[in-house]
């Protein structure tokens, strides 16, 4: 082994480090930003020394360094100009560029050790295979992402779409890239059906992601990241760089590990959340908002003063907190309580917002102490001891029809929001939530509602309670 090999594999030693610490410091808020520098730096050394020590890199030094500058352009607009509320899209679509990118290097490298001039032999087996996986992971994971994408971004109806024999369609689709697989590994490297077969993949993403929808779109998101890491697994073992196959390792570990946990938030199996279409059984109650029953409504003095006078008060953060950008004012609500003697939690469910942890980072960014942030396990026995429930903008996430046999968002765990003495339900109108189906704790008798965008609807509670 030469002094570069050697040197080389050192890099790569330290850059896998780096990815694993960063894994760990991505696991707390508090340590998140340093995870994420910790983990770019250690792929900026990589991809350097790559750039500086392979073969015919430098001599076509402007084709990297100009993707690399068009890729440096999109991200940091992208990351910059993108609201909070639509980073689902955002982590879709980067995503489904890493999934792009590792099936055209399975391409790439197919093409030309397969097109190379005197080969007539099979290439390896182990190297057939993973350019295969590289190519049918990746590309399901390119338009798998883009149609997760469209959905999230209303370009393609949320719910899911479904035409009889889908799934007959997609087990075509994937008995013909079995057989396919097979014969280009084993009988005859040809470049015409791994271009069909990267085609047929292609289909397959969006066959797949199509029928899914509703509340089920976060776990596919994840389950699209995972299988991204393990087509870039599959690129490290072709392209024999040890950095990016424990690069790709890892996010195809941590996306299965979100994936499941993800699942288990929503008591689904993975095979029902990719299978059986969620929501389809609830398109009835689905299409509606709101029903006409009547609902209380509350004024923010009346609320701020079952508050101020309780002992123990609960706020439900959901997607509306992100979409009216309450979490300042939220913050300045928690203080007055908090010195008014109240004790103030936050109820976190796990898919309460647009992505895995959006509360925490909206709360985060308004300096809410992270011990006050209850996961919905630690808190959920808590509510039936609590004076006042404060929902801002959350909807699905503590919905009682979850607990009935045959409603769409059936077996989904939720908060037991309920269970407390006064339920006070902070939203702008009749609209349902992202599951889109009725909710009818807003009907309890429990239940009050201070209609209005949540932002000034906090702001007024806050004089409120400052007057109480
Ligand atoms: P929901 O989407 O169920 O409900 C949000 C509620 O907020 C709506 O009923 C809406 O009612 C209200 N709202 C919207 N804008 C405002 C505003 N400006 N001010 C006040 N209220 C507002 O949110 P939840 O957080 O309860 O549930 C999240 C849902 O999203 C779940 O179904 C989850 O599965 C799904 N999901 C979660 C992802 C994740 O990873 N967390 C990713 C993708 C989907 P109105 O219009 O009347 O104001």
């Amino acid at each position: 082994m030469d002094t570069l090999q050697i040197l080389t594999y050192l890099v790569w030693l330290v850059a896998s480090v780096t990815f694993i610490l960063a894994l760990k410091f991505l696991a707390s808020p508090r340590t998140a930003r340093v995870g994420n520098q910790l983990g770019a730096a250690g792929m900026a050394l990589v991809v350097a020394w790559t750039f500086f020590t392979t073969d015919g890199m430098l001599a076509n030094w402007w084709i990297v360094v100009v993707g690399a500058l068009v890729g440096s352009v999109v991200g940091v607009l992208g990351a910059r100009r993108v609201p909070m509320t639509a980073m689902p899209q955002m982590v879709a679509i980067f995503n489904g560029a890493g999934g792009g990118a590792a099936a055209v290097v399975a391409v790439a490298e197919f093409l030309r050790d397969a097109g190379a001039e005197g080969h007539a032999d099979l290439l390896p087996l182990p190297f057939i295979i993973a350019t295969l996986l590289g190519a049918i992971i990746g590309s399901v994971s390119l338009t798998g992402s883009i149609v997760a994408f469209g959905k999230l971004q209303g370009f393609i109806a949320p719910r899911p779409v479904k035409y009889p024999g889908s799934q007959a369609v997609t087990a075509v689709l994937a008995l013909a890239l079995l057989a396919i697989g097979i014969y280009v590994a084993v009988v005859v490297n040809s470049i015409p059906l791994f271009l069909l077969f990267v085609i047929l993949s292609l289909a397959l993403g969006v066959q797949l992601v199509m029928p899914i929808g509703g509340a089920d779109m976060p776990v596919v998101i994840s389950l699209l990241n995972s299988y991204t890491g393990i087509a870039v697994a599959a690129t490290g073992f072709v392209l024999n760089n040890y950095a990016l196959l424990i690069a790709g390792t890892l996010v195809g570990a941590s996306g299965a590990i979100l994936t499941q946990l993800m699942c288990r938030a929503m008591n689904r199996s993975l095979f029902n959340v990719l299978f059986a279409g969620f929501g389809t059984g609830g398109d009835a109650v689905a299409a509606g908002a709101e029903g006409e029953e009547q609902l209380r409504e509350i004024n923010a003095d009346d609320a701020a003063v079952l508050m101020a006078y309780g002992k123990r008060v609960i706020i439900v953060p959901g997607y509306g907190m992100a979409v009216a950008q309450a979490q300042g004012p939220v913050r300045e609500l928690m203080d007055l309580l908090l010195a008014k003697g109240v004790d103030v939690q936050f109820a976190i469910h796990p898919v309460a917002g647009r992505m895995p942890g959006h509360m925490n980072v909206l709360l985060a960014e308004a300096n809410v102490p992270y011990d006050r942030l209850k996961e919905m396990d630690e808190i959920n026995d808590d509510f039936a001891d609590t004076d006042v429930a404060l929902v801002i903008g959350a909807n699905d996430v503590i919905n009682p029809l979850a607990r009935e046999e045959g409603s769409p968002i059936s077996g989904m765990p939720i908060l037991n929001v309920d269970q407390a003495q006064n339920v006070i339900v902070l939203k702008r109108g009749r609209g349902t939530g992202f599951a889109g189906i009725p909710n009818p704790l807003f009907s309890n008798e429990k239940t009050t509602m201070l209609f209005g965008d949540a932002k000034p609807s906090v702001e007024a509670l806050v004089s409120g309670v400052k007057q109480a």
